[in-house]
């Protein structure tokens, strides 16, 4: 019997990082004294970013064995996820920041903290170069370096423009929290503007235009906080102008929310319909002046031009400077990204790690691999396995990348015991490769790496953690496996992220989920499920209390439309 069987795998992993001294993007050439902390034998750990990577390395970190120093021109942890709600006001900035010194100070003072940026990454000295922003009319140097045995880099991504002409200039952007409260006094500068005198209707419909270029997660639940706040608070105290506000989604896809499920999709496009905001996919963003916002359509190649008041852009992450600095020295200057091993360390470099939005698992490779495995179990080329043939391959899959998960053509995920279980328990002789696809599932389908998500990361710091925690014992007892080429094993296993779901949150008390197991939620109660997640997430109690009391007061008493 020859089956066919359809064996979808699904990858992750992490990456690693490295520094470098002298030159700096427009800073002067520094030559700094290196600070020396170090009063044991400690070894010396530097951790650049104080995100959802880093914080979750440094949470679960044994510090008893590393003298670890944290740099990043934070001095605080932003739960990204409620920055949407921050650009209207359903929650306030401070509701959801933790001070890293909080963070820190459950480590008894052991962890130190710098509010600097890194400059530099120098891995041939294994040294990062830094220089604080904080007002340099205090006294002191602003530029210091610090030598490390490891550095994790978590620095996460920046704002990606695409070099379109006028957007740096002209959008506002939702990647930190000064962003969102910028939007948040952009909104209330649109509507004040648009009620003063002696203005045409004309001009009071161009102010009140507002433009989210994006149609992914962010641009999405971003538009639909705004239509809330506009429809259930602004119309309120803007009653001369409530018939003129519209606003605008551009997405260049074919649909907005094009990672998530289908349905998911249609009903996200069906509900902004009813709400009237105005969806137009295919048309690509070709430049943006003070007023008008210039596309072309995708089908016909026509030039539309829209006036506005306001454009929020937000279409995915792009590489930090001293990121991209780093991997023009390590032969990566070419990559979009910073590639990392299975392991989380910047590939071809020693204990230098990378984490988060700013590196990748080089997933394109381990699918080679796994693809080469199967090939050469193939001897005879006949295109078929036998049943022992496919065990074996399956087995040596597993043990050498225990991030694969295998499944079958059914959709229906089996660990793999399970499958080879199946396969096992079942009458067949011969399992026909030729029917084998490798694909990725969970994997940012077109840049083949997992997606730029807090999850991702969070995963990653705890992950690394773990490995930082059992370095010792892993050295003499490795738990990895078997190396690839060059013969014995591995200290740790992969990295391999498990996904939980995700969210998209529509307003009017809607949210859609797709969720572990393929299952799609959406409506009142998806949003009631993405309240209890998203409460029970935050990094401290405080946090906790201050989101959920303003979910009530917004509740209770509405947005509050002050310009502060
Ligand atoms: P970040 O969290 O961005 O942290 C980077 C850190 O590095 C910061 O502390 C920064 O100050 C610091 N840094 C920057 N430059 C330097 C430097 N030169 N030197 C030292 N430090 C530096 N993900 C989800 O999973 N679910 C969601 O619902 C979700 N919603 C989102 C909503 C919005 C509006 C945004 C913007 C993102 C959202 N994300 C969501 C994505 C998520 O926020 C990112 O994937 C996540 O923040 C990545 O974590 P990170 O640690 O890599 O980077």
């Amino acid at each position: 019997y020859s089956t066919k069987l359809l064996v979808i795998c699904s990858i992750s992993s992490g990456g690693l990082l490295a520094y470098a001294d002298s030159n700096t993007n427009g800073a002067k050439s520094i030559s700094v004294p290196c600070q020396n902390y170090e009063t044991t034998q400690k070894k010396k750990v530097v951790v650049l970013g104080t995100g959802w990577a880093s914080t979750s390395f440094l949470k679960d970190l044994d510090i008893s064995s590393y003298d670890v120093q944290v740099v990043s021109p934070r001095n605080y942890f932003a739960f990204t996820p409620l920055l949407p709600s921050v650009t209207c006001g359903t929650v306030e900035a401070r509701s959801i920041v933790e001070p890293v010194r909080n963070i820190i100070k459950k480590r008894n003072g052991e962890i130190k903290f710098w509010e600097a940026e890194c400059l530099k990454i120098d891995p041939d000295n294994k040294k990062v170069l830094c220089r604080s922003n904080i007002d340099e009319n205090l006294a002191g140097n602003n530029e210091f370096s610090l030598d490390f045995d490891y550095l994790v880099i978590a620095i996460g991504a920046q704002v990606n423009t695409f070099d379109t002409p006028g957007v740096l200039e002209h959008c506002l952007f939702l990647k930190e929290v000064e962003d969102a409260q910028r939007i948040r006094r952009s909104v209330i500068d649109c509507f004040e503007k648009a009620v003063l005198p002696e203005l045409t209707e004309e001009e009071r419909k161009t102010n009140l235009h507002f433009v989210i270029v994006g149609g992914g997660p962010t641009g999405v639940e971003f538009a639909a906080e705004l239509h809330d706040f506009i429809h259930e608070d602004l119309v309120k105290v803007y009653p001369s102008v409530k018939d003129l506000v519209s606003i605008t989604l551009i997405q260049s896809g074919d649909h907005i929310l094009n990672t998530f499920d289908e349905r998911i999709s249609s009903f996200a496009e069906q509900k902004f319909q009813r709400d009237g905001i105005e969806v137009l996919t295919g048309h690509r963003v070709m430049s943006v002046s003070q007023r008008m916002i210039n596309m072309k359509t995708k089908s016909k190649g026509e030039d539309v031009s829209i006036p506005h008041g306001m454009v929020v852009w937000s279409t995915g992450v792009g590489t930090r400077p001293v990121v991209k600095d780093f991997m023009e020295q390590i032969g990566q200057g070419n990559r979009r990204v910073l590639a990392t091993d299975e392991w989380l360390k910047v590939k071809g470099l020693e204990d230098i790690y990378a984490l988060g939005d700013c590196a990748t698992v080089d997933q394109k490779k381990i699918m080679e691999d796994i693809s080469a495995i199967f090939k050469a179990a193939d001897k005879d080329n006949s295109g078929t396995l036998t049943i022992e043939e496919f065990i074996d391959v399956v087995e040596d899959v597993v043990i050498r990348y225990p991030q694969v998960e295998l499944h079958l053509k059914s959709k229906h995920l089996f660990e793999v015991t399970d499958l080879l279980k199946d396969v096992d328990g079942s009458d067949r002789e011969e399992i026909d490769i030729e029917g084998f696809k490798l694909a990725l599932s969970h994997v940012d389908k077109q840049t083949k790496s997992l997606p730029a998500t807090a999850q991702v990361a969070v995963q990653q710091g705890v992950y690394l953690s773990s490995c930082f925690n059992k370095r010792e014992k892993c050295k003499s007892e490795p738990e990895g496996p078997r190396k690839f080429r060059s013969g014995g094993r591995h200290d740790f296993r992969p990295f391999r992220y498990r996904h939980l779901g995700q969210f998209a949150p529509l307003g009017g008390e809607q949210a859609a989920a797709e969720l572990p197991g393929d299952w799609v939620s959406m409506g009142r109660s998806t949003q009631w499920l993405w309240y209890s997640i998203y409460a029970s997430k935050q990094v401290s109690w405080r946090t906790r209390f201050l989101v959920i009391g303003d979910w009530g007061r917004r509740f209770i008493f509405g947005r509050d439309s002050s310009r502060i």
